[in-house]
C-alpha cells in the first residue's frame, strides 16, 4: 500500500467524529432553513447532484453517515443491511444513474472504484481473496446512483443475499463484467 494513500485512509478514520458532528450540523441548517439557496451554497456543487437522491445527499453531507473514504471522485460507506461480515459501496460523487450510462470514457472510474475498495478493504482486515463485487444491472437497483457492491467474505452470505448479489445473472453484474462490456459513448 502506498504510505500517501494510508495516511489518507488513517486521516479518515480519524476524522469520522469531526466530520458525523459537521454532518449533523449542516444537517440542522437544513431544518432551519429549506430555501434552495441556502443548499446551494452550503453543499459542494462540484458534481450535478440530484437532490432526491439519497446517495447524493449523503456525499453532500445532507444525510448524515459515516463516510470510511472519501477523495474528489468517489466515497465509500457501509452498507445499510450487511450481506457478510463486509458489506460497503463504493459510490461515484457524480449522478451515473446506473451501468447503462457508463461508456469507456469511465473505464478509469470503474476502475478505480474496484482498486480502492479493495485497498479500502484490505486496510480495515478484510479477505480480499473471498471477495465479491459488482453493480446492480437496471431495473434491479435499489438505489438510483451508480454504486460498487464490495462483499467479503462470501462464504458469510446467507441464501437470500447469495441470490440478491449472484454474479453475471440479469439482476447482478460483477465489476470485470461492466468493465470488459463498456459501450462506446455516442456522438449526438
Ligand atoms: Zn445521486
Ligand atoms: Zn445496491
Amino acid at each position: 500500500m502506498r504510505p500517501e494513500f494510508m495516511l489518507h485512509v488513517l486521516s479518515i478514520l480519524v476524522n469520522r467524529s469531526l466530520r458525523s458532528s459537521r454532518v449533523h450540523n449542516y444537517a440542522a441548517r437544513y431544518q432551519d432553513n429549506c430555501a434552495s439557496q441556502t443548499r446551494r451554497e452550503t453543499a459542494p456543487a462540484r458534481f450535478k447532484m440530484a437532490s432526491d437522491c439519497i446517495f447524493c445527499n449523503i456525499i453532500s453531507g445532507k444525510h448524515p453517515n459515516e463516510l470510511i473514504y472519501e477523495d474528489e471522485e468517489l466515497v465509500i460507506f457501509k452498507d445499510i443491511k450487511p450481506a457478510a461480515e463486509h458489506h460497503y459501496l463504493a459510490v461515484t460523487k457524480r449522478h451515473i444513474k446506473n451501468v447503462n450510462e457508463l461508456t469507456t470514457n469511465d473505464k478509469e472510474l470503474v476502475e478505480k472504484l474496484m482498486e480502492v475498495g479493495k485497498r479500502v478493504l484490505q486496510e480495515l482486515g478484510a479477505d480480499v481473496n473471498d471477495l465479491r463485487m459488482g453493480f446492480h444491472v437496471p431495473p434491479f437497483n435499489s438505489i438510483s446512483h451508480l454504486h460498487l457492491h464490495l462483499i467479503t467474505p462470501t462464504t458469510g452470505m446467507g441464501f437470500l443475499s447469495r441470490r440478491i448479489f449472484q454474479p453475471n445473472t440479469w439482476w447482478f453484474a460483477t465489476a470485470e463484467y461492466i468493465l470488459a462490456n463498456l459501450k462506446k459513448p455516442s456522438h449526438i
